[in-house]
């Protein structure tokens, strides 16, 4: 066996072309189209929301809901926002096109979630909110972030992009931000191409947020009060991603029985793996991932490309945010370290967990990492 092995693959094996076929034989393709308000719903009440608003991606969710934010609880320019330095750019991008401060607190070695412990140095009186992100498929420790929003009178923005229909002491996921957003891209455990969804259970927020993503329209059409953006999802997508939102739970316990069989056959190198579960979650496994020892002779990268050279594609760790050169660029950051995450980009890098990864291949893909030692 020597064939290519993605890091991730969909399964479309669902109502996904009976309802893409309706979209077309109906003539519904746009944003106003019955699966977006469908998808909306049926999302929304899964995640224990009263609204949602389906956008054109994760990242514009996450713009957009900073700016309906900023102005519903009325933020001043430059205000901060309280973001885990492991992350993807999007909440970083999204506060700095809203003209907000993101400020970087390091994770926890154990989770790579936020380390709850360390995010009251980084408040000050400018200090507005702080997203919570459930990193890799294991979520945050809600509970603490609650704890100290009501402390210092903080929003939360709860990025869900990796871990939709996980919870967090049985509730779900998505349900604990003032707004809430997801992903819907390829990898994501629901997916439709691109897209995305906010959710919120505040009727002025969603107002707010349904005027920016939908050009700042007003009742006199054409008439604008304000500049928003054209982030409205396609009837298409929302098609796609309703078939697939039937199959969460199918494809949340593939992920577990792949997480499962990686736990089993790589316990014993010399590597942290995955947490496989926390008192309050059980990992989804979004990803699966591995952090190299410190006294392992050799780094992520060349593991990563031993396996490329066998056909197996892996993903580096998140840079983190505060070494990122284009907020060195712009000045934001304070040249201060985060351990913690610096050390997991240099030793970690996830291996593939798609949806159509048969057992023999992950055993296969495990006897090449072992190797590897
Ligand atoms: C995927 C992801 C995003 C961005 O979503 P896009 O749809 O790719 O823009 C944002 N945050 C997290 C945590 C993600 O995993």
């Amino acid at each position: 066996m020597n064939e290519f092995i993605p890091v991730f693959e969909p399964i479309l094996d669902g109502n996904e072309k009976k309802y893409l076929s309706e979209c077309i034989e109906s003539g519904w393709l746009g944003s106003n189209g019955p699966f977006v308000k469908q998808l909306e719903t049926k999302f929304s009440t899964f995640c224990d929301q009263k609204y949602g608003s389906c956008v054109t991606n994760g990242t514009a969710a996450l713009e957009v809901s900073m700016r309906a934010m900023k102005d519903l609880f009325k933020w001043n320019d430059y205000d901060e926002i309280i973001i885990p330095t492991f992350n993807i750019i999007s909440a970083a991008q999204a506060c700095i096109y809203n003209k907000l401060k993101p400020v970087f607190v390091d994770c926890e070695s154990e989770t790579w979630n936020i380390d709850t412990s360390k995010i009251e140095q980084y408040i000050n009186k400018r200090t507005k909110a702080i997203v919570i992100v459930h990193i890799y498929g294991l979520p945050s420790d809600v509970n603490k972030i609650i704890e100290i929003s009501q402390k210092y009178n903080l929003k939360i923005i709860e990025d869900a992009a990796q871990a939709h229909a996980q919870t967090y002491y049985g509730k779900k996921c998505g349900s604990f931000g003032d707004v809430a957003t997801f992903s819907f891209f390829t990898n994501k455990h629901i997916a439709s191409g691109e897209g995305g969804i906010v959710l919120t259970s505040n009727k002025e927020l969603l107002d707010k947020i349904n005027y920016y993503k939908n050009l700042c329209f007003t009742k006199e059409r054409f008439i604008h009060e304000d500049l928003g953006w054209n982030l409205r999802m396609t009837n298409l997508q929302a098609a796609v991603a309703c078939a697939q939102m039937e199959k969460i739970e199918k494809t949340i316990s593939k992920k577990l029985h792949i997480g499962e069989l990686y736990q089993k056959l790589l316990k014993n190198i010399p590597a942290q793996l995955s947490k496989e579960q926390m008192p309050y979650a059980h990992n989804h496994y979004w990803i699966f991932g591995i952090v190299l020892n410190n006294d392992v002779k050799f780094s992520a990268k060349e593991a990563r490309e031993k396996l490329a050279l066998r056909g197996i594609e892996t993903r580096p760790f998140f840079y983190p945010m505060h070494l990122q050169p284009v907020l060195n660029k712009l000045g934001i950051n304070d040249n201060k370290k985060r351990i913690i995450s610096e050390n997991i980009y240099q030793r970690g890098f996830y291996i593939p967990t798609g949806l159509t990864l048969t057992d023999d291949k992950i055993e296969y893909i495990s006897m090449l990492i072992k190797n590897l030692f």
